[in-house]
Parts: structure tokens; C-alpha cells; sequence
């Protein structure tokens, strides 16, 4: 199937930009490539529960490297074909040629995938280490983003930083390297996780200043073991609520207070966002559904299905 070609399902035929455009808001989830069997059992179970209640589309990582790439590319075809569900593909530019990523891209246009997430990735162990571009390949997202355009009508995503990205020096670059990516044909975006409803609400008037009106979807994950709390603070680079922190410490004994504290401040901020004209929220899984499934209940939106 040539690039792009729509396939006949025709449910696989909407993409994110027609559902944002229609005015409706967007809800969607986030899943991980499966590293193992179990793991690939943990991943169905939950995207099985994810699709009863009918989000707006899935999304599945793009790995480091190697078999949990091609993990990536499995799991996101077969939700294209054995699923009700919209599949978004998440791809990075981390090692790839020009030609490898033209490969990958053809996979995801054979399986009927309309929509994909353009990012450029983080090197490989160390997130914040010496970004080092493929001789052959692309710098920055807003290259990753033309390359798709070009390769065919997809609908395409990008990453957003309400509390900046780590490597840029001042607001000003970072908006303005965001709008180019924009620029580029960027239909959407989504947000890295947060937790200060205002950081978002900043970012998109800072983006709205800068005469982009690309929609911007915030991304939400809920703290369910005490772990998490030094673990989201070095993938995010979110600043993590000292509030809320001292709550989940003083509850560390009791694994189910603390899951449900996680879950009640995330219900708490999904709802302070729903109060502003956002056009959706996304929620990262880690491939157990049941705590985001808690918050969309909690905030009524099961009865949309
Ligand atoms: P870019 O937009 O290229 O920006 C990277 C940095 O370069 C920024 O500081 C930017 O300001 C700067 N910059 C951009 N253009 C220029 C320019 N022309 N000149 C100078 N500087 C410039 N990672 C994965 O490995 N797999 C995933 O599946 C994945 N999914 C993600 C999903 C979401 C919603 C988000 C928010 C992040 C995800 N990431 C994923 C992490 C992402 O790859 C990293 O945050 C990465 O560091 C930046 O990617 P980017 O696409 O935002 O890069």
C-alpha cells in the first residue's frame, strides 16, 4: 500500500486533527511497548478495559532501541487491526537514518495508522547526556515532522513542556523552537506529565502570545506507590508538589492511602483543566489501566461510551 493511502477501515480513517477539529474534546490513553510475554499480557489486558469505555485514540512509546522499537511497531499495528481503538504511533529520531525512519513510517502506513507523534527522543541511557544526531538522520523534531508530512497524509503530534524543556536556556527559545515544530505541520500536541495545573495554563497562553493556536492536550499520570515520586522528577523534570509529596510519605506504610491519594489529586487537577478550555486530557498507563480508568470515572466521562 503506497504512503499514506488511507486504509479500508474506515474507523482508522479519522485522525486526532478531524476529532480535535470537530470541537469535541479528545480523551486518550498511553501504553508502553511490552519488553516480555507477561509483559505483552499485562499491555492487552489493559488496553481490552481501555477500549470499553471508547477514548479518542491510544498511543504507544517509541522504545530506545532494538526489539522494544519493533515492540513498538507490533503493538501499535495490532491495535490498528484487531482493535476498535485509533492508534497513535509514537516515533523518535534517536539513531535512525533517513531511510530507517522512511521504514517505519511505511509499516505504520501498511497497517492504516493515520496518526503518529514526531519526536526527537533522548539519548539512550542517560536522558540528559550529549544528544548526539545519526550522520544520516534528523537534529530536532521539526525535521522528524516535515519527513512524515512529506511521506503522506498523516496527522501528526508533538511534544510540549510546561515547565520547559530541559536542555532550553530561557522561555523565549523554547516557545520559540515549539511554534516552529508547529510550523512544520504539527496538527497537535501533548504535554509532558505535570502536576501544577498553572504550568500548563502558562505554557498555552505563551503559545497563544506567540500566534500558534496548535491544540494542546495535557498529559496526566497518577502517583500510585511512593517510588514514583523520585522517578517522575527525574523523567519529567516536573516539579513535584511538596503537598502532595508529604501527604503520599506520610502514608507510605499503607500502599492502597497512598494509591489513593495519587488518584484523588489527579482527579483534582483533571477537573481544574476541564474548567478551562483545554481540548483534552492524556493519560499515561504504564500499562495498567485500572488508576487512570479510577480518574475517568471519577470525572463522569465513562458515560460517554
Ligand atoms: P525537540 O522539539 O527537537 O526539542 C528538543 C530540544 O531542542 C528543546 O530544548 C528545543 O527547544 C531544542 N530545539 C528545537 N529546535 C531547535 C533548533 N532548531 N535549534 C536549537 N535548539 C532547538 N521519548 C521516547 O524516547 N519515546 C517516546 O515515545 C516518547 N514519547 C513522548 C511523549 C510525550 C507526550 C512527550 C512530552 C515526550 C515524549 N518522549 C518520548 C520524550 C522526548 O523524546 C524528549 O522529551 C526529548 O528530549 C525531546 O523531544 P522533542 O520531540 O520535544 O524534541
Amino acid at each position: 500500500m503506497a504512503l499514506g493511502t488511507p486504509s479500508t477501515r474506515t474507523d482508522r480513517a479519522r485522525t486526532v486533527r478531524d476529532l480535535l477539529a470537530s470541537g469535541e474534546r479528545s480523551y486518550s490513553f498511553e501504553f508502553m511497548a511490552p519488553k516480555t510475554e507477561k509483559g505483552e499480557r499485562t499491555l492487552w489486558n489493559a488496553i481490552r478495559r481501555v477500549e470499553a469505555v471508547a477514548p479518542t485514540f491510544v498511543s504507544v512509546t517509541y522504545g530506545a532501541g532494538g526489539s522494544s522499537r519493533e515492540g513498538t511497531v507490533r503493538a501499535t499495528e495490532r491495535i490498528a487491526t484487531d482493535t476498535t481503538l485509533t492508534p497513535v504511533a509514537h516515533l523518535t529520531a534517536v539513531n535512525h537514518s533517513l531511510t530507517e525512519l522512511r521504514n517505519v513510517i511505511g509499516q505504520y502506513a501498511d497497517a492504516g495508522i493515520r496518526n503518529m507523534l514526531a519526536l526527537r527522543g533522548d539519548p539512550p541511557g542517560d536522558p540528559l547526556g550529549d544528544w548526539i544526531a545519526h550522520p544520516e538522520g534528523v537534529t530536532y523534531a521539526a525535521e522528524l515532522v516535515r519527513l512524515i508530512k512529506e511521506s503522506g497524509d498523516f496527522c501528526v503530534g508533538v511534544a510540549a513542556y510546561p515547565e520547559m524543556h530541559p536542555r532550553s536556556t530561557d522561555w523565549d527559545t523554547d516557545i520559540r523552537h515549539f511554534v516552529d515544530k508547529c510550523r512544520a505541520g504539527a496538527d497537535f500536541a501533548i504535554t509532558q506529565m505535570f502536576f501544577n495545573a498553572e504550568d500548563y495554563l502558562r505554557l498555552r497562553d505563551r503559545v497563544a502570545a506567540a500566534s500558534c493556536a496548535t491544540p494542546i492536550i495535557p498529559e496526566i499520570m497518577p502517583v500510585t506507590n511512593v517510588r514514583q515520586i523520585e522517578r517522575f522528577a527525574q523523567l519529567s523534570n516536573a516539579a513535584f508538589p511538596t503537598e502532595l509529596a508529604d501527604r503520599i510519605l506520610a502514608a507510605k506504610d499503607d500502599p492502597a492511602a497512598v494509591r489513593s491519594i495519587g488518584i484523588e489529586y489527579a482527579t483534582e487537577l483533571c477537573a481544574r483543566l476541564m474548567a478551562e478550555d483545554i481540548p483534552g486530557l492524556h493519560f499515561i498507563t504504564l500499562n495498567h489501566s485500572t488508576a487512570t480508568l479510577e480518574i475517568y470515572e471519577n470525572l463522569g466521562l465513562h458515560q460517554r461510551s
